[in-house]
């Protein structure tokens, strides 16, 4: 059976398996290519930086990123070192709108195997190390909203005519209730 587009749907906040620690992927089946390929796709589509397998309903430690234009392919990965720390507005494709501060290493040093089954060491600095630290964290089963400066939660609205964002504050509780609200209406 052919699927009529490549992409798959996001899972939002509510649904358990974004809090389950995600599994071992082990052998890179054909299997894993397409859905890692099919998962740069989702990304891409919802204007993302990053995602995680269990955001699109598989609990396996997998996660695709995209930063300056270079895609990175993270199987079984694990953060081996971490430096400095810097506070950034951050947000997720599962959490949609939803913005706060979150700290994070300056620097995050990953390692991680790639498609091909090679170990790969990966280093990143600024939204890369961010980047990689969101995601292993989705595979651990957390959340920025765990390590978010909750007094900076807002929402993104929209930008104004000068291209400046329109946000609303809103506390965690708040921003909760709505995401619980709209998946009771969608199912
Ligand atoms: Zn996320």
């Amino acid at each position: 059976m052919s699927s009529p587009t490549r992409q798959l749907k996001i899972v939002r906040y509510g649904d358990p398996v974004l809090r389950k620690p995600a599994q071992k992927v082990g052998r890179i089946t054909a299997e894993v290519r397409q859905l890692v390929e099919q998962m740069v796709e989702t990304m891409r589509a919802a204007g993302g930086v990053g995602l995680a397998a269990n955001q699109i309903g598989v609990s396996q430690r997998l996660a695709v990123i995209e930063v300056e234009g270079e895609v990175r392919v993270l199987v079984d990965p694990e953060i081996v070192r971490t430096v400095g720390s810097e506070l950034c507005d951050e947000g997720c494709l599962s959490l949609p709108r939803l913005y706060g501060l979150v700290e994070r290493p300056i620097r995050a040093v990953v390692k991680a195997r790639d498609l091909s089954g090679r170990r790969i060491t990966l280093e990143g600095e600024g939204l890369l190390a961010r980047a990689l630290c969101h995601e292993l964290d989705h595979l651990n089963g957390r959340l920025f909203i765990d390590n978010a400066d909750e007094s900076t939660l807002h929402w993104l609205l929209g930008h104004d005519d000068d291209g400046q964002p329109i946000t609303q504050p809103t506390t965690l509780d708040d921003a909760l209730r709505v995401f619980t609200a709209a998946r009771k209406a969608h199912g």
